[in-house]
């Protein structure tokens, strides 16, 4: 065979020349979380200079209003001392950092957080730990949730379960087929083909999805997350809290494929140069909700960014950062807030225990919508 793109590629290749096909699943597994040639085992992604840029890397008023709406829920939830603050994929410890600044206003908050940060990527664990010491919160990191010791929680993920892997489906007229990927026919690349047999993850689809989508139709699952999804849901029914997860992604479950790769800011080839570009998928926020639901979570919106910032005061707090000098305010505030920005592509959907559910005054901040 001719050697191909990079060193995963090739042992994707000889992997699938001796076994067969692999799903979009295990692709995606190994392009993003191989342990070595990984591509968030062995780089820091983010920024200008990287692949893409996250809500928290645009400005400092997101990580701060998230810290701010989770103050408030700490009160709502009796002020436990302490309480368990979890984020899954820091990324560069950036909305932490604003968050834990923000959360100073509060008395009593920062001094009850056990922070517990769930992050696979070295390079990362080493820049949140640079950004969050100076703020003397006890820290421990954790390959994942499941490891994060009892009591009362509040979490927060920022573009996490968009890089988690997702299975395609595929609707031929005899059923749902998995989507796999082989290689091409000369060898040196690979392509989608679809498996003869029916597939047994037809079950783990929407049923709206599973009964009504148009023949041809791909669908996505993403097996990973519902996991995360029921564990937090059952968390919170046993320890009470809550949890905020936000993405880009559709609010109800439809057919689709949102299977994509960036590089350098760009659009790029999913199948070429695995573990050298960021892969994502949409994040299905209807199945993440349900999953928790069915472990016992209660599931509030999910509402777009742009409404739920505004919920909060951002225009406000841009105000005063602009009269303080700070620059480029506006620029963030429009990335962060418009609805051909970021505004209604990216969402939040919280959970909570049943029993902070039922003593809320009305909806969650920022849920009003
Ligand atoms: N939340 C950050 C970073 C988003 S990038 C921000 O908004 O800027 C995705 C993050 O999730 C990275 O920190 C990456 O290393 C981490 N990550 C990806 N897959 C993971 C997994 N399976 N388990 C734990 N962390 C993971």
């Amino acid at each position: 065979m001719s050697p191909l793109a990079n060193p995963l590629a090739d042992l994707l290749a000889r992997r699938i020349a001796a076994n067969g096909p692999i799903t979009v699943a295990d692709y995606m597994a190994e392009a993003l979380g191989h342990p070595v040639h990984g591509y968030y085992r062995s780089r820091d992604p983010l920024g200008a200079a990287g692949d893409f840029t996250t809500a928290p890397e645009i400005s400092q008023m997101f990580g701060e209003l998230i810290g701010l709406w989770a103050a408030v829920i700490w009160q709502q939830m009796g002020s436990p001392d302490p309480v368990r603050l979890v984020e899954l994929g820091p990324g560069r410890g950036t909305l932490m950092a604003d968050f834990l600044r923000a959360a100073r206003m509060v008395p009593g908050f920062k001094q009850a957080i056990r922070l517990h940060l769930v992050e696979t990527s070295q390079p990362l664990r080493d820049r949140q730990k640079q950004a969050l010491e100076a703020f003397g919160v006890p820290v421990a990191w954790h390959d994942d949730v499941a490891s994060v010791p009892d009591g009362p929680m509040i979490l927060v993920a920022n573009e996490f379960f968009d890089a988690l892997p997702i299975r395609q489906l595929q609707r031929l007229p005899d059923g749902w087929h998995e989507r796999l990927v082989d290689l091409d026919e000369a060898g040196t690349g690979f392509r989608f083909v679809v498996s003869p047999g029916r597939s047994s993850g037809a079950a783990l689809l929407d049923p709206g999805v599973r009964d009504n989508a148009p023949a041809g139709a791909i669908a996505e699952i993403c097996p990973a997350g519902f996991a995360i999804a029921a564990a937090i849901g059952a968390r919170l029914k046993q320890q009470g809290g809550a949890a905020l997860l936000i993405d880009y992604g559709t609010a109800r479950s439809a057919p689709g494929d949102s299977f994509q790769a960036l590089k350098a800011h760009k659009f790029h080839d999913p199948l070429a140069d695995p573990g050298a570009a960021d892969l994502t998928a949409h994040v299905d926020f209807q199945a993440l909700a349900r999953a928790a639901v069915e472990a016992g979570a209660v599931a509030h919106g999910p509402v777009g960014q742009g409404a739920f910032l505004t919920a909060l005061g951002i225009v406000a707090r841009a105000e005063t950062l602009r009269q303080s000098g700070a620059r480029d305010v506006d620029t963030a505030l429009r990335r962060l807030i418009d609805d051909q920005e970021m505004g209604s592509l990216f969402k939040l959907l919280a959970l909570t225990g049943p029993t902070l559910a039922g003593s809320l005054p009305g909806p969650l901040p920022g849920f009003e919508g």
